[in-house]
């Protein structure tokens, strides 16, 4: 009966399949880079089917950019890593532009509270000494552990290459051999594969300070409630440093993908809730329960001035980040240094407006300054600001429901909620990326195409690799087509409606 689809929520929904010859019909509830690829992989695999999308905000999602003095800002999700083959081969295909770089600029110091415990020179060579010398080789080792994850996670795009779906997020991780990773903290996983041995010196110095400052930048939580397949997700661009955004920004691949993927309608500003357009009831098999799920709070703030080395008890400070350790009891997780801006010009637009409790947050102008990007989890205060920074001017502050907030062993939601009915963001408590939602979207377009047309050939050319089936026969995790079901026309025609409530 109830029918309220929480934020970062992309449900595919089967309204109506009436007589043979009718198309089927598809809701799409969320306009993230999950619910707009959901809507182009599966106009590509079933042309005919009518697609509806409903989004209550803009299209976008946790995507979503400032233009600013000639410059496009990232508010929320920023880099793209070079394995992100959806993403990255859905970009050029919508004719978007990779540029490389990451988030951060070009030198960085960990802080942790009280003290720097590391900074890094600008020299090459003397930075490698010092990692070496206070982490030892731990560094090397986790790249090595992250770089075997995104190993395995690129088996998946072989699998959905040849056909495969998986009913539930289990199933997909364990077909790649990751979903073991999802049972464990990030800090027991890197105690084990690093702490031990005659290779452990300086482990427990990298697992706190370096990987955790990783964890703090990319999902603003600390190691021990991490998840370790979201650490290694989270370390892959610190191991493998080629990364990129869109210079358009990255909510126009959705707002791309909507418009290739030939919708029969986009219902923007439209929230999919009881008595609205479509209605969710008696969806989910009676008794069902889905897992609750938190939300980490991550607030953006983007703003100029001088930082103030007083706040952090030096006489002058490190040139460029501050990152912060893992259990560093700090109000921000990071400091980002982010260039210049030029008041004359620096008139910030966005895509659309950003939003704090249904308002327009504010948008300043500022003369030529340093800009710097602050996560946090809680908004930055007048207070905190001025002790952080000399003559500080906030351009804009944007906050999230950004991320799981992770809790090994994580508990997931099927994708599959019943026939017809399939849940995107299951897949996001492993790991939260927008190649992860580009993943749960081809294998919610796949279990809808193996539940509504079985006997459907039919294969996504755009983002998937889908050389080869050789893989397939090692995927434990396919619901295959012998277990795809039409769904119950028992609604009668034109009048059946399902529904759920997701939360
Ligand atoms: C600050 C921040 C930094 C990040 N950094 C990165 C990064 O560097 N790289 C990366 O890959 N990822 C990053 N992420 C994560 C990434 O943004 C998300 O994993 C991804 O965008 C999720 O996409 P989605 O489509 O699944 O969900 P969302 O983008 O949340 O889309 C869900 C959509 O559903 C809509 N909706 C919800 N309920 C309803 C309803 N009832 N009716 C209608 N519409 C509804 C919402 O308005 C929203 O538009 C970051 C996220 C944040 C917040």
């Amino acid at each position: 009966m109830v029918s309220c689809v929480h934020a970062a929520v992309a449900v595919l929904v089967l309204l109506t399949e009436l007589a043979a010859a009718a198309p089927v019909k598809v809701a799409i509830v969320g306009g993230g880079i999950g619910g707009t690829a959901a809507a182009f992989f599966l106009q590509q695999l079933q042309p005919a089917w009518h697609v509806e999308l409903f989004e209550r905000e803009r299209l976008g999602g946790r995507a979503e950019e400032l233009f600013l003095d000639g410059r496009t800002l990232e508010l929320g999700a920023s880099i793209i890593h070079a394995q992100n083959h959806y993403v990255l081969s859905l970009a050029k295909e919508m004719g978007l532009t990779p540029i490389q770089g990451d988030d951060t600029g070009d030198a960085f110091s960990i802080y942790d509270g009280s003290s720097f415990v590391f900074s890094q020179s600008g020299s090459q060579v003397r930075d490698t000494l010092a990692v070496l010398h206070r982490y030892g080789i731990s560094p090397l080792r986790y790249k090595w552990l992250a770089e075997e994850m995104g190993r395995r996670f690129s088996r998946l795009y072989d699998l959905h290459g040849a056909g495969q779906a998986f009913a539930t997020p289990q199933q997909l991780w364990e077909a790649v051999g990751l979903f073991n990773l999802t049972q464990q903290s990030a800090a027991d996983y890197m105690q084990a594969h690093l702490a031990h041995g005659v290779l452990r010196y300086g482990a427990a110095a990298f697992i706190e300070e370096l990987a955790g400052a990783v964890n703090r930048i990319n999902y603003n939580q600390r190691n021990a409630g991490m998840n370790a397949l979201a650490g290694l997700v989270s370390y892959l661009p610190a191991a493998q440093p080629e990364v990129y955004s869109l210079q358009e920004g990255n909510a126009a691949l959705p707002r791309k993908l909507a418009a290739a993927a030939k919708l029969q309608a986009l219902h923007l500003g439209t929230a999919v809730q009881a008595g609205s357009a479509i209605e969710l009831q008696g969806v989910l098999p009676p008794g069902a329960v889905l897992p609750k799920r938190e939300y980490q709070s991550t607030v953006t703030t983007y703003v100029t001035g001088a930082l103030n080395p007083s706040y952090f008890k030096v006489p002058s400070l490190p040139a460029g980040d501050i990152f912060v350790t893992s259990s560093a009891d700090t109000l921000f997780s990071v400091i980002a240094s982010k260039g210049t801006v030029s008041g004359s010009t620096a008139r910030p637009s966005s895509s659309s407006h950003a939003y704090e409790d249904g308002q327009p947050v504010a948008v300043h102008q500022q003369q030529q300054q340093q800009l710097w990007k602050v996560f946090s989890q809680q908004p930055l205060s007048e207070d905190l600001l001025q002790q952080l920074f000399f003559n500080s001017t906030v351009i804009i502050s944007k906050p999230w429901k950004a991320y799981p907030r992770f809790k090994p062993p994580e508990v997931f939601a099927p994708f599959s909620l019943s026939p017809g009915l399939c849940y995107n963001n299951a897949l996001e408590n492993g790991a939260s990326a927008m190649e992860v939602s580009a993943v749960a979207a081809m294998n919610c377009a796949l279990l809808l195409q193996q539940q509504l047309s079985p006997s459907s050939t039919s294969q996504v050319n755009s983002g998937s690799s889908s050389s080869s089936s050789s893989s397939s026969s090692s995927c434990s995790g396919s619901s295959g087509s012998s277990s795809a079901k039409r769904h119950p026309a028992g609604n009668g025609a034109g009048s059946s409606s399902v529904g759920v409530s997701v939360s």
